[in-house]
């Protein structure tokens, strides 16, 4: 008996078998297609390079700034900056997940895992380990595999959940291009990337441009309700900015789902859920990588460390734990997008908290080093104030000017 099946070699399920073959545990990493790119912006987290010890030669672009744009084409310029003393180590690396992917899946069969290109059929559990079937994509047949675990990293849509009887996510939809530009529109996105807010590029996400070596990523998410006309919206973008396009060329054209709400429970008896199976994605900025990566070495620890008796109660402490990690942060983050992209008066609303230098450091602080510091009283009472006030330009009508007549005097 194989000892962990692992579902999904994408960045959430190569980290986890990896960490399983580093705790001597045998893995069998299955993926159904070894040449499809994951659909995504590649926004990564410094933090991710270090902790996951991952050459930055994978880095596409680095960048240090960025704009927020709000629907009435106010722009908020924000330099990437934590706040630490500014250092090299404040950036967002842009990643292009060809290659990112490629990397950790080769690491993890490098360490030993054993990578099969086959799509998961079923899982059933019984009280001994479970059965797993499989159609192996070069030769088309069926095959059984009996584990004494599985893992499930197998995206928004998780057949592994689907097999353990679970419901499907709530999922908004996010589609991207690829955009070739000629040298001069480059370097517009030199070292800056845009968010766009709007109801005619998003209504309820954002739209963005994430620049990477060769190409510009010109995308935009769109929550349920609003998943069907999602390449409208990213067709309003790109008229919105036909200017800084001008000359490009699409080299790809890419969309797939995002969890909108993690799932209640993510351990069971000999199996797990991790990354976007999970319903990882944080709300407000649509990142998963990290959190899919971060969960999947946390599982795959837990898992190991009871791999003799993986009962639900014994692989519970993966969800306790990353609950009372994170758990204040999800919510904040939910509220936050609740908050800030309920329509467009809000949006703008939104825009002017970025411009709060506060509000700024802290952003790229918790984003960029996954440091959920408390910030001093006093900024917090700047921050505050400086959202009452904008809340308050927004809805509160302006005053007409009294008329002065100067008629007679
Ligand atoms: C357009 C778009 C833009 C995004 N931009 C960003 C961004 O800039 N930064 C960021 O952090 N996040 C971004 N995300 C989110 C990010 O892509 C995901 O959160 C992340 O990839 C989740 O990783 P994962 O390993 O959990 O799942 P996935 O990356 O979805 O991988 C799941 C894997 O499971 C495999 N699989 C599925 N079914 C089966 C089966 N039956 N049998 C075998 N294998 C199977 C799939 O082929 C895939 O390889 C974006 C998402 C989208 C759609």
């Amino acid at each position: 008996m194989d000892e962990v099946l692992v579902v999904g070699a994408s960045v959430g399920g190569s980290t986890a078998a990896e960490t399983l073959v580093r705790a001597g545990v045998p893995v069998v990493l299955l993926e159904r297609d070894l040449a499809r790119v994951k659909p995504c912006g590649g926004a990564v987290p410094p933090v991710a390079f270090k902790e996951f010890d991952i050459p930055e030669r994978l880095i596409s672009r680095k960048v240090h700034h960025a704009l927020v744009h709000s629907p009435s084409e106010r722009t908020v310029a924000i330099d990437v900056i934590g706040t630490r003393p500014h250092s090299d180590d404040d950036y967002i690396a842009m990643c292009c997940r060809e290659e990112f992917d490629q990397f950790l899946r080769n690491r993890a069969v490098e360490r030993g895992a054993t990578l099969i290109e086959g799509q998961l059929l079923s899982v059933a559990v019984d009280a001994k380990g479970v059965t797993s079937t499989y159609r192996e994509k070069a030769s088309g047949e069926v095959r059984t595999l009996r584990t004494t675990a599985v893992i499930g990293a197998d995206g928004a849509y998780s057949p592994t959940a689907r097999a353990l009887g679970l419901p499907n996510l709530p999922r908004c939809v996010a589609i991207q291009e690829r955009i070739r530009l000629p040298a001069d529109k480059m370097a517009r996105w030199e070292d800056t990337a845009d968010l766009y807010l709007g109801a005619e590029v998003s209504p309820d996400l954002y739209a963005w441009a994430f620049p990477k070596k060769d190409h510009v990523a010109v995308g935009m998410g769109a929550g349920q309700g609003h998943t069907k006309a999602a390449r409208q919206h990213l067709e309003n973008l790109k008229q919105r900015i036909a200017p800084e396009l001008a000359g490009g060329e699409i080299i790809l054209q890419e969309a797939h789902a995002l969890p909108m709400h993690p799932r209640p429970q993510m351990a069971f008896d000999r199996a797990m859920l991790v990354g976007d199976a999970a319903g990882l994605v944080v709300a407000t900025s649509g990142e998963g990588i990290y959190w899919a990566m971060k969960s999947a070495k946390l599982a795959a620890e837990v898992l190991a460390d009871n791999i003799a008796n993986p009962s639900a109660a014994q692989l519970m402490r993966y969800q306790r734990t990353w609950w009372k990690n994170y758990g204040t942060m999800y919510r904040f983050l939910r509220w936050l997008q609740k908050w800030g992209y309920g329509g467009e008066r809000q949006m703008e609303v939104f825009t002017d908290m970025c411009r709060n230098r506060d509000v700024q450091r802290l952003t790229f602080e918790s984003y960029m080093h996954k440091n959920m510091a408390p910030m001093p009283w006093l900024a917090q009472m700047r921050m505050t104030g400086d959202i009452i006030a904008a809340q308050v330009r927004h809805y509160v009508p302006a005053r007409p000017r009294r008329l002065v007549s100067s008629i007679g005097g």
